[in-house]
């Protein structure tokens, strides 16, 4: 057998796929520039690892199922100044996510809440943190259609297994009392075990009317709360600024012509 072939055999059974993509070059370089043995060797692994990273960030990322990627470089601290940077930072720094703490982003809609919950997942996954996203929406309907099936067990793990479960828009709609129910074993389970970052465009005061049961939603937020900080975003939709720089508001457009 030839040397070739011996060594693409050898790169198929470690399941290594970028060393046989450079292999050919990163020798030539090698030879050509008296590369010592050691150097060339330690150049083909590291970039097998980094390949082999970049794999796994992005299947992590795919089982996250985010609803968009943005990253928190893209996030305008100054379009949003109730929001203070440097805490978004330390938050980014996870320690609440090794201590098992809770985040929730209060505020309007189009402030970043979303955004900003993505962006956190993204540097998670980066740390090799597990991230799962579900809107509060679907998390109660899925839990529901598994009780139906008997399933509820199974699908319980979905949200208690990874180290950050993501709940976003609480309070668009109200819940009903079984999907109420859900919401707070969801809650409970995690309670002290694993992060959940939250967005909400209701304030903690009208959130007995999200779970049409004020003694539930006390259950709720007392676990909730117990362990976690909030972040409270008072601002303009980003949205609307996008469309006004568009001129899509007549006003706007009066207002420029004064
Ligand atoms: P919500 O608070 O309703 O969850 P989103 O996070 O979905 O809002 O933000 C709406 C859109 O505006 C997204 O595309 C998001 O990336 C963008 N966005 C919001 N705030 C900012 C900001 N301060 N800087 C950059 N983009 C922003
Ligand atoms: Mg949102």
């Amino acid at each position: 057998m030839i040397l070739q072939e011996r060594l693409e055999q050898a790169f198929q059974q470690f399941g290594w796929t970028r060393i046989p993509d450079i292999l050919h070059h990163v020798a030539e370089e090698a030879s050509n520039e008296n590369i010592p043995y050691l150097e060339f060797l330690d150049k083909l692994l590291q970039e097998e690892l980094t390949a082999k990273h970049d794999r796994f960030i992005k299947m992590k990322t795919r089982m996250a199922h985010l609803p968009y990627r943005k990253t928190m470089d893209q996030y305008d601290f100054t379009f949003q100044p109730s929001i203070e940077e440097r805490r978004i930072r330390d938050l980014a720094t996870l320690r609440f996510v090794e201590h098992q703490e809770n985040l929730i982003f209060l505020g309007p809609p189009g402030t970043g809440k979303t955004h900003l919950a993505v962006a956190l997942a993204l540097e998670a996954i980066a740390k090799r943190y597990t991230v799962y996203f579900t809107t509060a929406h679907d998390l109660v309907q899925t839990l529901q259609q598994a009780h139906r099936n008997n399933t509820i067990q199974q699908k319980m793990k979905t949200y208690i297994k990874p180290h950050i479960l993501i709940i976003d828009e609480i309070g668009y709609r109200k819940m009903e009392d079984e999907a109420a129910h859900f919401f707070f074993q969801i809650v409970s389970e995690r309670y002290e075990k694993g992060s959940i970052i939250l967005t909400s465009n209701k304030s903690y005061g009208s959130w007995g009317e999200i779970f049409g049961d004020s003694v539930l939603a006390t259950a709720i937020l007392d676990r909730l709360l117990h362990h976690s900080s909030t972040v409270n975003i008072k601002g303009e939709s980003y949205r609307i600024k996008e469309k006004k720089k568009a001129g899509f508001f007549r006003q706007d457009k009066q207002e420029e012509e004064k």
